[in-house]
């Protein structure tokens, strides 16, 4: 992915308000595309309708556009483009899967929910880790017809490969994963034809063209599975960057009890963008110099470095916000 433009994408789930450290992820994938003349892409990744909120996609496209952080493309008219909507390219995920099942790296299961649930009340109570025991990995094709014929209702899983998966995340360094050892065969597609995020966001990186992955730390867990997907597929996997996260002065993971964590928040206090832009990018490296003033966006595009954004996670010192804020 050296060769051709930089490509990258936001890709939150509508689960809520754009919390600053969302923000500050769209922040830096716009930084790296704007830095290397190439696109920025916001997503929309609703595929898990359980978890969705009615409102919180316009609540997400509301608060990046307060902050200034335009998508490059995607539906709609030039220069005011609308996201790309995972749940609204459904036939895309449907067709593709096609290819693993036909190639073998994923299979249908036929579990029914009793069983996983009894199932990971053996592994509790034996005190291993609850997982998947792959079971369906070995039953006859005869017997898959006959539960299609009679249209059983079955998920489509991944066939996690036994083998260490190692890649160099462009922040935290060189990783080494055996994820077989901690997970069970993940769900690819669930009963109702919706994929999960794996699947989605595997596709969707691959169809847009994504070069660089650039997302919250609490996702790394997850790129060795997507690692595998793409050598199922046969496609070339983008350049991942996994972002610390971002602390509460005692340690703990930022969260509303203990300070806005909401972009909307600060736009009600009149909090300047700039100031909020400066603020959250102004704690975890990721410059050409060391970055204490207010910067306008031309600065912050001039000086951002990828490979300077520290591999640790950084704690937020609220009072400076207020000093961002004097600046404007
Ligand atoms: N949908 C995920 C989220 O809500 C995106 C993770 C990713 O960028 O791959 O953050």
């Amino acid at each position: 992915s050296d060769n051709g433009p930089v490509r990258v994408r936001f890709a939150p789930s509508p689960t809520g308000m754009l919390h600053i450290g969302g923000l500050r992820t769209a922040v830096y994938n716009f930084l790296l595309a704007r830095k290397k003349g190439g696109e920025f892409i916001l997503r929309i990744e609703d595929t898990d309708r359980s978890r969705f909120v009615p409102g919180a996609v316009e609540m997400l496209t509301e608060s990046l556009k307060w902050a200034g952080i335009h998508p490059d493309e995607g539906p709609g008219i030039g220069g005011n483009y609308g996201p790309y909507v995972q749940s609204e390219r459904l036939d895309i995920y449907q067709e593709n899967i096609k290819t693993l099942l036909e190639n073998g790296s994923a299979y249908r299961c036929f579990c029914t929910p009793k069983r996983l649930e009894l199932l990971r009340k053996e592994h509790t109570r034996r005190k291993e880790i609850p997982k998947y025991d792959n079971r369906c990995r070995h039953i006859s094709d005869a017997t898959i017809q006959e539960k299609l014929d009679a249209k059983t209702p079955h998920v489509i899983r991944f066939k996690l490969a036994e083998c260490v998966d190692s890649w160099h995340d462009v922040v935290l360094g060189p990783r080494s994963v055996e994820l077989w050892k901690h997970e069970g065969d993940p769900v690819l597609m669930k009963s109702d034809g919706f994929p999960t995020y794996h699947l989605a966001n595997v596709i969707d990186d691959h169809a847009m063209s994504i070069t660089h992955v650039l997302r919250g730390e609490e996702w790394y867990i997850s790129t060795p599975k997507h690692l595998q997907l793409y050598k199922a597929f046969g496609w070339d996997p983008p350049e991942y960057a996994h972002l610390p996260l971002l602390l509460n002065s005692d340690g703990s993971k930022l969260s509303k009890r203990n300070a806005d964590v909401d972009v909307e928040s600060y736009k009600k206090k009149d909090i300047f963008p700039m100031a909020l832009i400066n603020f959250i990018t102004s704690m975890g490296g990721g410059f050409t110099e060391q970055h204490e003033g207010m910067w306008s966006l031309d600065e912050l595009i001039q000086r951002f470095d990828i490979t300077k954004l520290n591999s640790h996670s950084c704690k937020v010192d609220f009072e400076r916000l207020q000093i961002f804020n004097r600046f404007e």
